[in-house]
C-alpha cells in the first residue's frame, strides 16, 4: 500500500486513490480565480444542471456543482463502484463536446 501523498501547493494530503493525486482544493481554487473570468463581451457559460450531467456521465452519481469560474465548472461527483468521492472538472473542451452534443450517444 501507498502512502498518502500531499498536494505540491497547498500540502494536503491527498489520498493515493483521490484524482491521480490533483487536489480538489487547488481544482477548485484555480477555477474560481479572477483571472480565468470570461472576457468583456464573451456570451456567459451556463453550466449543465445536476441531471443533465448525471445523463453525460452514467457511471458516475453527480451529486452537486460544488463552484465556478471562467474556465470551468466543479461538481461533486462520487464513483460508485469503489465510492470513492472527487471533484470533476471541466475545461473549456468538454463544454464544448456537451454544447455540441457530441457527448450524448
Ligand atoms: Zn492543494
Amino acid at each position: 500500500m501507498q502512502g498518502i501523498r500531499y498536494c505540491p501547493q497547498c500540502n494536503a494530503p491527498l489520498p493515493a486513490s483521490m484524482l491521480d493525486g490533483l487536489c480538489p482544493a487547488c481544482l477548485l481554487k484555480r477555477g474560481a480565480a479572477a483571472d480565468t473570468a470570461p472576457a468583456p463581451g464573451a456570451s456567459p457559460f451556463t453550466p449543465p444542471s445536476v441531471a443533465e450531467l448525471a445523463k453525460l456521465f452514467p457511471q458516475l452519481e453527480i451529486l452537486s456543482l460544488i463552484g465556478q469560474g471562467g474556465m470551468g465548472v466543479v461538481y461533486k461527483a462520487r464513483q460508485p463502484a469503489p465510492g470513492v468521492d472527487f471533484a470533476e472538472r471541466f475545461n473549456r473542451e468538454a463544454r464544448a463536446r456537451y454544447r455540441e452534443g457530441s457527448l450524448c450517444r
